[in-house]
């Protein structure tokens, strides 16, 4: 969503002439887009400042601006502790960055733009082209978040759960296929909580797959309390649909998922996915898991092991719990640092395994590749089969927006390479 929110920015700022740079020490304006969902976030704001600062110790100081969730939950700490920060702005007020380093030219400083202006922000940045020109695309569709995990900084840094409208999606959609896009993913905290005046994320996934050009529709990051039926038959009925799904469970143990306050048990967790797989056997799925919880026991922990066992996620997302100030969890007893250390390399272990196994099975097999762009290789293309996985291919012709059927011939941990074999009938993704 980060990424979303810079391509928009930078349709923001280019309006007033602050131009993207390649050569950072001569920039005069520096915009740091955080994200605060776990503790190292912040010291990476002070050590990038840092970074800036020695680059112009001996020159006119930039205009220095930090927007994005560490802004919104900790602005005002910024502002007094790092004195080169002229600005900080909150995720949900940035379609006032022009007004804002407008301001600073005239040296008005220091400011704090921390309100939810959410239906504002869309407001104005509907009126404004998505100049975002990638093959694969985000588009934020939802934000913020209603359901307060007990650990998680959303539902105070983004707010509460707000959809944009069907409408003004459907137009952002075909300007991202205008500019090139062939992927979409649809972008939201809790995405499948999408609601727009009774049109739900299924509604949106149909009704975008009717534009030709567009290929490829993904979404991200989904809870499971928010599976429903109509999204499940989406995976049945809409062939653009990629059938790789995000869904994360965090736990294994039902104990440790009813402190987290995540409002499902496994039980109702492994329903859902076994749906999924009922209507297409082509699913998989990804995941993300916190270790290390309070309260978490071994035994807890071994439940999440189990888990990952049964379901064989091809990709896990796995952190100790990050004690983060201003939610519930942040005053809870937390489990022994080394032991809970020592749990997160023995699960990380077992889900490398699980990986590599699934790679493997990768080998000697033909994938449905879209290629996104050119290597600094010369003529070998990048490109991602429909579970995200990264293809390398050698080409004499250009495979920039196309779909290939590529025999995969070999691989390691983060690559897959293959030889390009033929054009892929493009509506068609039976794997
Ligand atoms: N809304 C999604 C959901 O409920 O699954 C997740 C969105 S959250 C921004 C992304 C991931 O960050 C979570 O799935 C969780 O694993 C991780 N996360 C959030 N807060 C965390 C914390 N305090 N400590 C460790 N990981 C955290
Ligand atoms: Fe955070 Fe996701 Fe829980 Fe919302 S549902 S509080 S975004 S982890």
């Amino acid at each position: 969503m980060n990424e979303y929110d810079s391509n928009r920015i930078y349709d923001l700022t280019k309006k007033i002439n602050y131009l993207k740079t390649e050569n950072l020490a001569e920039a005069n304006c520096y915009i740091l887009n955080t994200c605060h969902i776990r503790e190292k976030a912040t010291d990476k704001v002070y050590h990038d400042i840092g970074r800036v600062k020695k680059q112009f110790r001996k020159k006119t100081k930039p205009i220095v601006i930090v927007t994005g969730c560490v802004a919104q939950a900790e602005g005002d700490i910024l502002l007094k502790k790092e004195k080169y920060i002229d600005a900080v702005i909150g995720p949900q007020s940035f379609h006032e960055i022009n007004k804002i380093i407008l301001d600073l030219e005239k040296k008005q400083r220091p400011v704090n733009f921390t309100e939810f202006d959410v239906i504002e922000k869309f407001d104005s940045l509907n009126s404004l082209k998505n100049s975002c020109n990638k093959i694969s695309s985000f588009l934020t569709i939802q934000e913020g978040c209603d359901k307060f995990c007990k650990f998680c900084v959303v539902p105070y840094t983004r707010g509460s759960e707000y959809s944009r409208s069907f409408k003004e999606l459907t137009e952002e959609t075909k300007q991202l296929v205008t500019n090139g896009a062939k992927e979409i993913t649809l972008l939201g905290q809790n995405v499948n909580a999408y609601n727009f005046e009774d049109k739900k994320l299924s509604d949106l996934i149909f009704e975008i797959s009717k534009i030709k050009e567009l290929k490829r529709i993904r979404y991200t990051t989904s809870h499971p309390k928010d599976f429903t039926q109509d999204l499940i038959n989406a995976h049945k009925d809409c062939e653009k649909l990629m059938p790789l799904i995000h869904l994360p469970v965090q736990s294994g143990s039902n104990k440790i998922l009813e402190a987290m306050n995540r409002k499902h048990t496994i039980e109702e967790y492994l329903i859902i996915i076994e749906k999924l797989k009922k209507v297409n056997s082509n699913i998989k799925f990804s995941s993300d898991f916190i270790i290390g919880y309070p309260g978490e026991t071994f035994e807890d922990y071994k439940q999440t092991e189990k888990l990952i066992k049964n379901v064989k996620y091809i990709n896990s997302y796995s952190f100790i719990f990050s004690a983060r100030p201003g939610t519930p969890a942040f005053k809870l007893e937390k489990v022994n640092q080394s032991e809970a250390k020592e749990r997160l390399i023995s699960f990380q272990s077992i889900a490398e395994q699980i990986k590599t196994k699934y790679r493997e099975t990768l080998i000697g097999r033909i994938s449905n590749v879209l290629f996104e762009n050119k290597t600094k290789e010369g003529n070998k293309y990048f490109g991602r089969d429909e579970y995200l996985n990264s293809v390398i291919v050698k080409s004499n012709e250009s495979l920039v927006g196309k779909i290939k059927k590529v025999k995969i011939t070999s691989g390691n941990h983060n690559t897959l390479y293959g030889e390009a074999l033929s054009d892929l009938n493009q509506n068609n993704y039976a794997a």
